[in-house]
């Protein structure tokens, strides 16, 4: 149904309970994609857990000590703002294993969905904000080290700082991170992301949308990576509990939809993960998630991937022809070949 995968685990739910993060909702999303028959279930791909050598590339041997043994401080508990538990430690494992997938899956299909992740607040030797593990850092390292993508963008639309993204790609000229978020919220401290898009308070739809695409436009025309990383979370919406922003759900949906089109008319393949979402109503936050996913579908029929065109010189002709002929690299084809 869907020309894509959504990539979803039911352990992704960390079980907090009346907590204000709803960690159902990556349940409620995933049956909301079913019973609405916007997915069906071949259109589901499960993820298995990220490996410590995969999160290793992004965080500290100390920190993966701690979360695996349990014994974070009390201090650490309390900046993750979630208590510790088994299941935790296996849901965020299980969700950087989903963004490495997500993160595949958009390589060979243009489109690739985590129902899960976006934990942008973690930082290599310590959680934040209900982030233990950032895995959209892990799967940019993942596929960098596998050689399928030299450089990468983050677009981060949570209505917080990706402070965690922005100390970890900070100073690598192959990660381009753009966060547009609420300056007078939480993240405190916001370490320098390449643009930061500092929305006042109560800003709408207009103003929002005003600022990010002509951010997005430039980062994509001037870096041109090889993938976009969209943090698509739901709490820049207007009755959001963690938020200050006013948008709206048309809005949000906008937005997502101008992004994708974006990366998609230049042909650059978009992975997506869900990050925040605390509207008063979680039916609310699951919609907007679930919009995503709409943008997205909406974008791959309206515009058709764009050939990435590669020229070779002789030599490398029949090399780059075996390639394509095994499906190494997804969506090029060879328009001329030059002596
Ligand atoms: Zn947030």
């Amino acid at each position: 149904m869907l020309p894509f995968k959504v990539v979803y685990h039911d352990k992704y739910d960390l079980n907090l309970g009346p907590h204000v993060f709803p960690s159902q909702k990556f349940r409620l999303i995933a049956e909301a994609l079913i019973a609405e028959k916007i997915a069906s279930k071949d259109d589901f791909a499960q993820p298995v857990a990220a490996s410590d050598e995969d999160i290793l590339r992004v965080h500290t041997q100390e920190w993966v000590r701690k979360l695996k043994t349990g014994t974070l401080t009390a201090s650490e508990v309390m900046l993750l703002e979630i208590p510790y538990s088994r299941e935790l430690v296996d849901a965020v494992w299980l969700a950087a294993g989903g963004s490495i997938l997500a993160a595949q899956c958009a390589l060979r299909d243009g489109f690739g969905a985590n129902l899960g992740g976006g934990f942008h607040h973690a930082y290599p030797d310590h959680g934040e904000g209900f982030c233990a593990i950032h895995d959209v850092a892990v799967a940019i390292r993942r596929l960098q080290a596998d050689g399928a993508v030299r450089k990468a963008i983050v677009v981060d639309t949570d209505v917080h700082h990706g402070n965690g993204t922005a100390a970890i790609f900070r100073g690598d000229p192959s990660v381009f991170t753009i966060s547009i978020h609420q300056e007078n919220n939480y993240p405190a401290h916001k370490p320098p992301s390449s643009i930061d898009l500092n929305m006042m308070d109560r800003a709408d739809d207009h103003e929002y949308l005003g600022a990010l695409l002509p951010a997005v436009q430039k980062a994509l025309d001037e870096f041109r990576p090889e993938l976009l990383f969209y943090v698509g979370g739901a709490d820049p919406f207007c009755e959001d509990q963690l938020g200050g922003l006013s948008l709206t759900k048309n809005g949000l949906k906008e937005r997502d939809r101008r992004v994708f089109e974006e990366a998609r008319r230049r042909g650059i393949p978009v992975a997506t993960a869900l990050a925040g979402g605390y509207a008063r109503r979680v039916e609310d936050t699951v919609r907007i998630h679930v919009n995503t996913i709409l943008a997205a579908r909406d974008v791959a029929a309206e515009v058709p991937v764009r050939t990435r065109v590669q020229i070779y010189p002789l030599r490398e002709a029949n090399r780059a022809l075996n390639a394509l002929k095994n499906d190494a690299i997804p969506g090029a084809a060879v328009l001329k070949v030059e002596g």
